[in-house]
């Protein structure tokens, strides 16, 4: 008998329909003999609607106190998911039971709409499926140490479902979502993207990183830390598939790089639109320069991404940097009001319409010219790159917008990812 958790996306759980097939596949493996923990997100939109709501009442402000009320509101799309799926669940004859994230407890830090999982107790999950039964806890739900509700970031059921397992020592994580497993890019960019039979922890980091909204990356964080065997599949097969089938089926997680995996050089491409683009004009080059500007930015709490100084021959640089898109608005006041001023800019500028790009494979660690590789594809479609980043085992060009999905087809078909893998 294994310990398994299911995880189900909101598209999975969108209609009543597809909540039965959840609560049918649910029980062919409790039926099985497994014990089975599941954690639904909620239906898909309703996230969307609940924080649509909010912001017709408060289009603007982001204080504390507002960030409290965003997570106490999210969080009951993932509660009227989990009574429903214990509903069905007992339609299907199953002993099941709900419950949210404060009555687990999945206890997180107080970042309200962005925190972070410190402990789950599982002393009544365990009893409940000791007496048989299925147990349905809430995704992207927590509770501080105040008794404050939280969430964990969007997509954040990855990481609750990756977390719950981990904490439990399951025997494997299952992410059931819309698609069958994990591409070399998001399928509907790309149709010809091909499907990953496994793909490393490094690589699925990097690919979350990079934007790939398939898994949240605190989830494939998890899963690395505490070795949590994670595959992502399709709860869109039909629920009576033969369950050995459906084990084998989808994508898995690798913590051991095989020879096969460093055949490919580079093993998908990953993009991201979330981000914008500010530049001081004409700072004077001197030493502490990026301090005086990054220094007040990363105060005021907003991350920074890709960053990039121009070399000088005046004496006067640029510095341009990217910044999340929620935070652009008050990075562009912060340089044009405080930043600027202090370190003598002659002009702050912005860009929203900016994506990036990114190649991930850990076989470029071993080999020479990937990058340039794809600044030639690139320049080949008259793409012209704006600022570029490269780790060990990816390269990212910021670009416009605009060239977002011409990028990707062109450098999916430059590396030869729609090829079949070698045998
Ligand atoms: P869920 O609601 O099940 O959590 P998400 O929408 O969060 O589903 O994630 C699944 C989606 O991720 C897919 O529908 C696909 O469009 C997108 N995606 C992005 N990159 C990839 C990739 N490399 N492989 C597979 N899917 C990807
Ligand atoms: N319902 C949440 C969201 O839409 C969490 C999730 O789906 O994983 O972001
Ligand atoms: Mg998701």
């Amino acid at each position: 008998m294994a310990l398994i958790v299911h995880k189900y996306g909101g598209t999975s759980m969108g209609t009543p329909d597809r909540i039965r097939n959840v609560a049918k596949r649910v029980a062919k493996w409790a039926r099985a003999g497994h014990q089975m923990v599941v954690v639904p997100s909620a239906m898909s939109g309703e996230t969307n609607r609940l924080l649509g709501l909010a912001k017709e009442l408060s289009p603007t402000s982001s204080t504390a106190a507002l960030m409290r009320e965003l997570d106490m509101i999210a969080a009951t799309g993932e509660q009227v998911s989990v009574g429903l799926l214990a509903i069905a669940l007992q339609a299907e004859g199953m002993d099941a039971v709900s419950y949210t994230g404060w009555q687990v407890p999945v206890a997180t830090d107080n970042s309200y709409t962005k925190a972070r999982i410190e402990s789950i107790d599982d002393a009544k999950v365990r009893a409940d499926l000791a007496a048989g039964k299925v147990v349905v806890i809430t995704g992207f739900q927590g509770v501080d140490e105040d008794n404050n509700i939280t969430t964990l970031g969007r997509g954040g059921s990855d990481t609750s479902a990756v977390a719950i397992a981990a904490a439990m020592k399951a025997n494997e994580c299952l992410i059931y979502t819309d698609v069958d497993g994990v591409y070399t890019t998001d399928p509907r960019i790309v149709p010809d993207a091909r499907r990953l039979h496994t793909i490393s922890f490094e690589e699925m980091l990097e690919m979350a990183s990079l934007g790939s909204k398939v898994l949240q990356i605190r989830s494939v964080e998890f899963a690395g830390k505490y070795k949590v065997p994670l595959r992502v599949l399709s709860s869109f097969t039909p629920w009576d598939i033969d369950i050995n089938e459906e084990a084998k089926s989808g994508t898995l997680i690798t913590f051991e790089e095989d020879e096969k995996m460093e055949q490919a050089v580079v093993s998908g491409i990953a993009f991201n639109r979330d981000e914008a683009k500010v530049t001081l004009l004409g700072v004077p080059d001197k030493p502490g320069i990026a301090f005086q500007i990054l220094g007040p930015v990363a105060d005021a709490n907003i991350d920074v991404d890709v960053i990039i100084q121009n070399v000088s021959q005046d004496g006067k640089t640029d510095f341009s940097f990217t910044v999340h898109r929620n935070d652009y608005q008050r990075a562009i006041e912060l340089l044009e009001k405080t930043v600027g001023p202090a370190v003598q800019a002659a002009k702050v500028i912005g860009d929203t319409r900016i994506c990036k790009v990114s190649i991930v494979g850990i076989g470029m660690r071993s080999h020479a010219g990937i990058a340039s590789k794809m600044f030639r594809s690139l320049s080949e479609e008259g793409i012209n790159i704006q600022m570029i980043t490269t780790s060990e085992i990816k390269t990212s060009v910021v670009i416009d917008e605009k060239y977002m999905e011409l990028a990707v087809r062109a450098l999916h078909r430059a590396f030869e990812l729609d090829q079949p893998l070698p045998v």
